[in-house]
């Protein structure tokens, strides 16, 4: 029997049953009418001229039409009970597309499903039509999209805060194996979800000098005067909750000049010098920043930051003294979390409003800042703790930069004051940085002005303890506690996998969609092998899709039935997809060796994207890709092993590649991930995971059981002491069965023939300064992906293990997490659904 897959078979889309009761006649009826309209009066169009885009727009607007009842209803009942709202600040919010994400929310997917299909438009490819809000780099950005949905869900009265920016994450195309960086321009055609404010706008400032006033006394007030001032206008967006009865606000800033055009140089013929000042101040919002640290632009991020800080500060205290009367009692009403120290300014920034603008006392002003304000640590990457230089600080931001020398001056003299003599601490928890010229430490800024810190897996939040915040730990460790990220099920189980949601709810009850605990009624079925089979072919489904898409966007054609082995996420060397193409190559050469023994079939699928001044990344790509064009046209292993480097990684791909996942890869250098959640989204829909002990897998292996999982490699522990110890590495590489020879072909060129020299940089890396131990764990990778296989040769095995994945998984939904920050940090009540 052939492997290959037959065209025919991707050629027929599967159909779902999907009865419409006679109850919802009335319904679609409704909806119909209400697309019509939209399609007429907001679009412009007839129907019978109707684009797809014309269609998805009209949609859009029907079902916002929904949502905004809801949503008012939502804003009057918090403003009436006066109760507490949570801010959550973020830089990104990987949000994707609405369309489905709103329909299932209200549940009136089917509905517009029928509603569209009586006027002949298909609601899947308008799903296709819209552009992905691409507003963030990867999981930082997800898990804000993520929490949003979670937090409307659960009826917090919250704002997401950040910037509307006019080109999300770049577009990547692989032009001959190499990524190249396109703008993505996703509201070239408009975006139907937003609702600009433009009378909702505040001055930001940026430069200029601090002027002290005299007060009477000795008394002195600062009063800043900016060079420059830059409007933010506010755009919102409606989130709306699980079965609609919560819709919150997702409010972004976009940059405006406070002086668009100078008339008198436009009038004189200088049209383009007229609009120098708009063209800087709109900068601010023109670009998602990317932030894998490059130096350039560093001034225009310090910006964004500042800007999108300060107008929500702004925002949410005006919101609270119209309610409230006094800016006091902010900590009893308002919960800030800063979702990394992006806007960590915060606390430098609420401190001037407090103290400058409300003249309240220094201490009054630190204690009620240090109430409202928590702060959530995504990283132990010493590269990636923001720091900024003094200058840089001083000139764009001389006011916040007095008063993080103020904090700092306070601070330290407790610390002085508790342990006498510890310098070495001092210069540890200072908020300046001495050596290697000065620069504010914003992390210890975010520290110094919260009540709590949080770290988002329990290993990570461990790790925060003994590294990047050990000093900090010694002063206020009643701060720190864990988080666990997880993932909202609606979009990465009900949308993205219809199919296997469909049968949870067989399987387990309706209940389950609203509690997802109730996952764990499938583990006692585990075993069962008619519930095994319907796994199998909701699976297959997928993977059909999944193949569909390989083959009309690569040309490539995969065998549904093999394993489907993933890895999705941004490329980075710490994430270590390098070790999975160097087992791929050795994987290659074992099958080719010996084609006959029972391997199981496999399609490597990699996704990602590299920061663009990334190098090694971009190489990683490349190298994966010329791996791809060699395994695939060798007839060898045609019905063993295929690979296949999906390009453009967003929320929508991943949406389709997940549910169709066989293995997870999860193998970063341990102690290097600080959770992850695509491993959460992928052992949800059923994959076993392979991976390291690192971030939330120590977790999920907690869940789903040692048995169900493939952890190998070192430890974090054990990759902190061969670094300390500084244990060279090469011995690995000369005690493995299939690692050098693996290295030499790449090192030669077997997989770039037109230039043999290409990979030398990493094949020399690993030799040389393997900082990421991919040469370390190879045999260990390379000895749990036997095991994958001997599973995966034991069909049974293999859907008991998945299913008691998905039976597990539970815990990691967001709403979980959202309940914990509500309980442990916000102080505010969660409502629990229906
Ligand atoms: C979930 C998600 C991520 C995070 O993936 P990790 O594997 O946790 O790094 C990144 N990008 C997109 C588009 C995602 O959906």
């Amino acid at each position: 029997m052939s492997l290959e897959v037959e065209d025919k078979m991707l050629d027929t889309p599967e159909t779902q049953a999907r009865p419409t009761s006679a109850a919802q006649g009335d319904e679609v009826a409704k909806f119909r009418a209400a697309v019509i309209s939209k399609l007429t009066y907001a679009v412009g169009k007839n129907p019978a001229a109707a684009s797809d885009r014309d269609w998805f727009l009209a949609t859009a607007f029907a079902t916002r039409d929904r949502i905004v009842d809801r949503w008012i209803t939502s804003t009057r009942q918090t403003y009436s009970e006066g109760r507490k709202r949570v801010y959550y600040l973020s830089l990104e919010f990987l949000i994707g597309r609405l369309l489905f994400d709103a329909l299932t929310n209200i549940e009136m997917l089917e509905t517009a499903r029928s509603a569209l299909g009586d006027l002949g438009v298909d609601l899947d490819r308008l799903r296709q039509v819209e552009p992905d809000a691409a507003l963030g780099n990867g999981g930082l950005g997800r898990l804000a999209a993520c929490f949003m949905d979670s937090m409307a869900t659960l009826s917090i009265a919250a704002y997401g805060y950040g910037i509307r920016y006019e080109n999300g994450l770049f577009r990547q195309m692989i032009k001959n194996g190499w990524q190249q960086e396109y703008p993505e321009d996703w509201l070239s055609f408009g975006n139907p979800w937003e609702f600009e404010r433009p009378e909702v706008y505040y001055d930001i400032g940026f430069g200029g000098s601090v002027e002290a006033i005299a007060i009477g006394g000795d008394r002195k007030k600062q009063v800043w005067h900016p060079a420059e001032t830059v409007e933010a206008v506010a755009y919102d967006t409606p989130i709306v909750g699980w079965r609609g009865q919560h819709v919150n606000t997702l409010r972004l800033w976009s940059a405006r000049a406070a002086d668009p055009i100078r008339l008198d140089a436009f009038n004189q013929g200088d049209h383009v010098g007229a609009l120098v000042n708009q063209v800087k101040a709109e900068a601010i919002s023109k670009v998602l920043y990317p932030s894998d640290a490059t130096p350039a632009g560093q001034e225009l991020r310090l910006r964004q930051e500042y800007f999108f800080t300060a107008a929500s500060l702004h925002d949410l205290i005006r919101r609270h003294v119209d309610s409230f009367g006094d800016v006091r009692s902010l900590p009893d009403k308002v919960a800030i979390q800063l979702n990394d120290t992006h806007p960590a300014i915060a606390v430098a920034e609420l401190m001037r409003v407090l103290v400058d603008e409300s003249d309240i006392e220094w201490d009054e002003a630190f204690d009620i800042t240090v109430r409202t304000i928590s702060y959530t640590n995504h990283t132990l990457l010493p590269e990636a703790l923001e720091t900024w230089p003094v200058p840089l600080m001083e000139r764009v931001l001389p006011r916040h930069m007095q008063i993080i020398y103020q904090l700092n001056a306070k601070h330290l003299e407790k610390v002085r004051a508790a342990f006498p003599g510890d310098d070495a601490l001092l210069g540890s928890v200072s908020l300046i940085q001495e050596d290697h010229g000065r620069r504010v430490r914003m992390g210890n800024l975010a520290f110094l002005g919260s009540h709590s810190v949080n770290g988002v897996a329990a290993l990570h939040s461990e790790l925060m303890k003994t590294t990047v915040f050990k000093d900090f730990y010694r002063l206020f460790p009643e701060r720190m506690n864990n988080k666990t990220n997880g993932i909202t099920f609606r979009r990465w189980l009900y949308q993205a996998n219809p199919g296997l949601t469909n049968l949870l709810v067989d399987t387990c009850g309706p209940g389950v969609l609203d509690d997802a605990s109730q996952l764990t009624k499938l583990e006692a079925m585990a075993g069962d092998s008619a519930l095994q089979d319907r796994f199998m072919a909701m699976r297959r489904q997928n993977k059909v899709a999944l193949a569909r898409l390989i083959r009309d966007r690569l040309d490539i054609k995969v065998n549904p039935g093999a394993l489907f082995d993933v890895q999705i996420k941004r490329i980075h060397e710490y994430k270590r997809q390098l070790l999975n193409v160097l087992e791929t190559i050795a994987l290659y050469d074992a099958m080719r060796a010996n084609p006959a023994k029972n391997w199981a079939p496999r399609v490597k699928i990699f996704s990602g994207k590299a920061a663009a001044s990334y190098q090694m990344a971009k190489l990683i790509i490349k190298l994966a890709n010329d791996v791809a064009r060699v395994v695939n046209d060798d007839p060898t292993v045609r019905e063993l092993l295929k690979v296949v480097f999906l390009p453009n990684y967003n929320v929508s791909l991943a949406e389709v590649v997940i549910p169709a996942a066989d293995l997870s890869e999860q193998i970063s250098t341990a102690g290097m991930e600080a959770s992850g959640t695509g491993n959460m989204k992928m052992a949800l829909n059923g994959a076993l995971t392979i991976g390291t002990l690192d971030g939330a897998n120590v977790e999920i292996k907690d869940q789903v059981g040692d048995d169900n999982i493939f952890i190998f490699g070192l430890t974090a522990d054990e990759v902190e002491q061969r670094r300390i110890a500084g244990v060279d590495e090469t011995g690995s590489i000369r005690n493995s069965q299939h690692l050098g020879e693996v290295l030499d072909a790449v090192g030669s060129g077997v997989f770039s023939p037109d230039e043999p020299d290409r990979f030398r940089p990493l094949v020399d890396a690993l030799r040389h300064h393997d900082y990421f131990l991919v040469t370390t764990d190879f045999d260990a990778y390379w000895d749990a992906q036997r095991k994958v296989d001997a599973r995966w040769n034991d069909r049974r095995a293999w859907w008991q293990s998945s299913i008691i994945n998905t039976a597990n998984m539970g815990w990691f939904s967001s709403d979980r997490t959202i309940s914990e920050y509500a309980k442990d940090i916000w102080n505010v009540p969660v409502r629990t659904i229906r």
